[in-house]
């Protein structure tokens, strides 16, 4: 496959001709070396997109949402490799990968139909010789910087509605993963994307980055990823008063109230919890049991638990892969360590998987924890792997409070039958997402993203263009 970068409708080696590995964190084998780029491959991708932006702006909503189209058939027609691609470098297990490509093609197919209904509106004038004409217009150059656990659905979930509304885009993704991009591209591609539309660059993200926010070509930031990168690209935007859209952490309650259908829950947070490793950001990080149920729910979820399936993503049957790097691996031990050292009991997992298939990756036993307290790291921070932490409560009032007691605010989940405390809940939950009796939240046609520090604006649904047009309104006086 292509392992360079796509400016201005060219596969291009970085000028310096340095090159990064890609690893597998399956086997820590190298998949691959990409090119690798600084500020000048930014710097050049950015005068592109800007180029392609007089001409983009300017085709009919028909044009672009035929182009988004057939962009999404391929991708369809091309998951099973994409997927491959993405397990080989992300570890994800490779129906996973597919469901995430797939998942992500959704966006395109969204954002085709989305850029048709672009309306503005025409207002009551004040004068009789007067019309007030309101347009919605696109932004300009994006900068769209993505993160590695979901190194495909995070770049089409921003580049559907940028294209569609108008803008033109450069990508940037997470080191980890860019051959997931990279594929992407060449799909882009032979879809026909004109050339300058939507670029790649990779390379060393934090000059990247200053590029990003130090041309005055880009309009806007969209960006996906940790809260202290999402802060510092915030702050740094403002010289210019570039737009920003964040999608940062979150650290996702999910409560278990004692009227709730336990089998239910369960299943439900086996999903929330362990898919990609517990490596999202709105997967369950405080689990909520109420004490008349704790011990029998702990129970029935360790025996899920120490079911799951844990391997190399390309293996069949396997439901969990490896984490992403070894960082990755330290911090969630860090915190298990942590929390058994101040008193949570362990009930499963709490270590590395060792033995022979484990022996060269990143490998984590999904792990459950209960009386979980907030003297524990893992009660404040975002752990971002396998770890159910459970947390016992007594009263709804009191859950209600754990739940909000944190600058997050992306996901919550509750499971209940009382229709009274479910609109209780739901209107005090501080959270831009919440799951009543479900626990996933990724819907096309739905907006994700969260309030407080959990970050700005939302991505999918009829709002997740509106981050890409500015409005622009017209006194015509006659
Ligand atoms: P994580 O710690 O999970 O890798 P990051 O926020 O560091 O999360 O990464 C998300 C994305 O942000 C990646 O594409 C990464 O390369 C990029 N990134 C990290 N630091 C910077 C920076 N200073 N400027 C621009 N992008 C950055």
């Amino acid at each position: 496959m292509e392992t360079r970068m796509y400016i201005d409708g060219a596969w291009t080696e970085a000028k310096s001709g340095l090159r990064c590995a890609v690893t597998n964190p399956a086997n820590g084998e190298t998949v691959a070396e990409v090119a690798y780029g600084g500020r000048e491959e930014a710097r050049e991708a950015i005068a592109a997109a800007h180029r392609a932006f007089g001409t983009w702006s300017r085709t009919s909503a028909d044009e672009r949402a035929e182009l988004l189209r057939t962009m999404h058939r391929l991708v369809v027609e091309n998951a099973d490799r994409l997927a491959r691609i993405m397990t080989l470098e992300q570890g994800k297990p490779f129906e996973e990968a597919k469901g995430e490509v797939v998942w992500g093609a959704d966006f395109l197919q969204w954002y085709a139909e989305e850029s048709r209904r672009v309306y503005g509106e025409i207002v009551p004038p004040s004068k009789e010789t007067q019309r007030i004409l309101v347009h919605r217009v696109p932004v300009g150059v994006v900068a769209a910087i993505t993160p590695w656990n979901f190194p495909s659905s995070m770049i089409t979930r921003k580049l559907a509605p940028a294209l569609a509304a108008g803008c033109t885009v450069v990508v940037k993704p997470a080191p980890e993963t860019p051959l997931s991009a990279i594929a992407l591209f060449e799909v882009f591609e032979q879809a026909g994307l004109p050339k300058g539309v939507a670029n790649l660059v990779l390379g060393e993200a934090e000059a990247i980055g200053r590029e990003f926010l130090e041309n005055p070509l880009v309009q806007k930031i969209s960006f996906t990823g940790s809260t202290a990168v999402g802060k510092y690209l915030l702050e740094q935007s403002a010289k210019q008063v570039k737009k920003v859209s964040l999608e940062l952490g979150g650290h996702a309650p999910f409560i278990v109230f004692e009227d709730a259908d336990v089998d239910r829950a369960i299943e439900g947070l086996m999903i929330n919890k362990f898919q990609n490793g517990g490596q999202t950001c709105i997967c369950a990080n405080r689990i909520f049991v109420h004490e008349s149920i704790a011990d029998d729910f702990a129970r029935a979820l360790v025996s899920r638990v120490q079911s799951l399936k844990v391997g190399s993503g390309m293996e069949p049957g396997v439901q969990m892969g490896p984490l992403i790097h070894e960082q990755a691996l330290d911090k969630v031990h860090r915190h298990v360590v942590d929390a058994v050292s101040k008193g949570a009991r362990l009930w499963c997992g709490g270590d590395r998987l060792k033995g022979d298939s484990y022996q060269s990756g990143c490998f984590y036993a999904p792990t459950v924890l209960s009386g979980v307290t907030s003297e524990m790291q893992i009660f404040h921070e975002e752990t971002f792997g396998p770890v159910a932490p459970l947390i016992p409560f007594s009263t709804e009032e009191e859950a209600i409070r754990l739940a909000n007691d944190t600058p997050y605010g992306l996901a919550a989940y509750f499971y209940t039958r009382d229709l009274a405390r479910t609109m209780r809940v739901a209107d005090r939950l501080e959270y831009g997402m919440i799951g009543i009796n479900e626990s996933v939240l990724g819907y096309v046609q739905a907006p994700f993203g969260g309030m407080k520090q959990s970050g700005i604006g939302r991505e999918g649904g009829r709002q997740g263009i509106d981050d890409f047009l500015e409005i622009k309104y017209l006194n015509v006086n006659f």
